[in-house]
C-alpha cells in the first residue's frame, strides 16, 4: 500500500511519521508513506505518476489543495462545501475520489475536551481553514456559530455558500438548528451589534452584553504575520475553550492572548494535524488509529 503528502515545499511536514505511527498500531508492515515535493505548475501530472506507480491515495497540503479538489472525479460533502481536497483516494474504477478530513481532525480535537452541542462557537477567519471546518462544526449542532473575518464580505460567502445550503439540507429538528452571524472585528471588542440568522427563533440581535462564547477557534494566519485579532475579554464566556489551527513548540499568539483574558483551556492545531490525518488514514485502510500517542511523541518532538 503507498501513499504520500504532496506539497511545496514538503520538507517541513509531519503527515510521513505520523502516519507510519497509524500504521504501527495496526502492523500494517506493508503501509509506506512518503512525503513529495510536486512542482508549482506539475501537481497534476506528479499525482498521475504516483499513481502510475502503484500509488494508492495521497494527502495534499499547500498550495495544491484547490487544484486537488479539480483533479477528483468524485468529491465527498465536506470537501464540496471546503472547495478543497486534503486527501485523494484512488477507486477501483481508476478515478480519484476527493475528500477534506481538516474539518473532522479539528472538530475531533475540539470533542475530545468537551462537547460542541448548544455551544456558541466564534470562528476567526474566512480563509481556506475556516471553509473547511463549517460543515463539521455545524455537524455537531452548536447553539451559536458567528464567523468574523477582517474582510467580512469573505465571511458572508462563507455563509451563503456553506452554512445556508446546509440549513436548507440538514435532517436535524427546528429546536437543534443553529443560529448564526457574520461579523466584522469591531464586534469582537464590542464595538457593534450582531444581527444572528436561522435556528428556531426568528432573527435578533447580539448586543455587546452578549458578547461571549464557550469556543473561540483562530483560524486565521495573523499570527503569522505577527499580527493581533482585537479581542474584548468578554468575548471569552467562563469557562470558554480557545482553539488555534496554527501550532509551534511555543505558545502561539492568540493563545497567549486568550490565556492573559482568563483562558484556562487553549489547545493549538497540533492535534488538528493528527486527527485530519487519522481520517484519511481510515478512509484508506478501513481501520481508525488512536490519536493520543501519537500526539504526545509529536508533541514531545517540537
Ligand atoms: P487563508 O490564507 O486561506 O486565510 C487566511 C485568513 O486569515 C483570512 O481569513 C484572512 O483574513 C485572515 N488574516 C490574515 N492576516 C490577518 C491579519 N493580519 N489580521 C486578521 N486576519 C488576518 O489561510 P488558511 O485558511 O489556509 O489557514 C489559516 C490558518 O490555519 C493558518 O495559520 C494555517 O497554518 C492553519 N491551518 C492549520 C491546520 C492544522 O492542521 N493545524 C490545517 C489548515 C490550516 P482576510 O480574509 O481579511 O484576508
Amino acid at each position: 500500500m503507498r501513499y504520500a503528502v504532496f506539497g511545496n515545499p514538503i520538507a517541513h511536514s509531519k503527515s510521513p511519521q505520523i502516519h507510519a505511527a497509524f500504521a504501527a498500531q495496526f502492523g500494517l508492515a506493508d503501509f509506506q508513506y512518503d512525503k513529495l515535493l510536486a512542482p508549482l505548475d506539475g501537481f497534476s501530472s506528479a499525482v498521475h505518476e504516483f499513481v502510475a506507480a502503484g500509488g494508492a491515495g495521497c494527502n495534499v497540503t499547500v498550495p495544491f489543495k484547490e487544484e486537488a479538489f479539480r483533479l477528483a472525479g468524485s468529491l465527498s460533502a465536506r470537501a464540496k462545501a471546503a472547495g478543497a481536497v486534503n486527501t485523494l483516494q484512488l477507486l477501483e474504477d481508476g478515478s480519484l475520489f476527493g475528500d477534506n478530513t481538516d474539518g473532522a481532525g479539528l472538530v475531533a480535537d475540539l470533542l475530545r475536551h468537551g462537547a460542541l452541542e448548544g455551544k456558541r462557537i466564534l470562528l476567526l477567519g474566512a480563509g481556506g481553514a475556516a471553509r473547511g471546518t463549517l460543515l463539521p462544526l455545524l455537524a455537531e449542532a452548536p447553539a451559536l456559530l458567528v464567523i468574523a473575518n477582517r474582510t467580512e464580505a469573505k465571511a458572508r460567502v462563507l455563509v451563503d455558500e456553506v452554512v445556508t445550503p446546509w440549513l436548507a439540507a440538514t435532517a436535524l429538528p427546528v429546536a437543534r438548528l443553529p443560529q448564526y452571524g457574520v461579523a466584522t472585528f469591531d464586534f469582537l471588542v464590542g464595538g457593534v451589534p450582531l444581527e444572528l440568522q436561522g435556528g428556531a427563533d426568528p432573527l435578533h440581535e447580539l448586543g455587546a452584553h452578549g458578547l461571549q462564547f464557550d469556543v473561540v477557534i483562530n483560524a486565521t494566519s495573523a499570527s503569522l504575520g505577527g499580527a493581533v485579532i482585537p479581542l474584548a475579554d468578554a468575548v471569552f464566556a467562563p469557562g470558554a475553550l480557545a482553539y488555534d489551527m496554527m501550532y509551534g513548540k511555543d505558545e502561539t499568539p492568540f493563545l497567549a492572548q486568550a490565556r492573559v483574558a482568563g483562558v484556562t483551556t487553549c489547545i493549538d492545531g497540533l492535534g488538528m494535524l493528527v486527527g485530519q490525518a487519522a481520517e484519511a488514514f481510515a478512509l484508506w485502510t478501513g481501520r481508525r488509529p488512536d490519536v493520543a500517542p501519537v500526539l504526545a511523541s509529536l508533541r514531545a518532538a517540537l
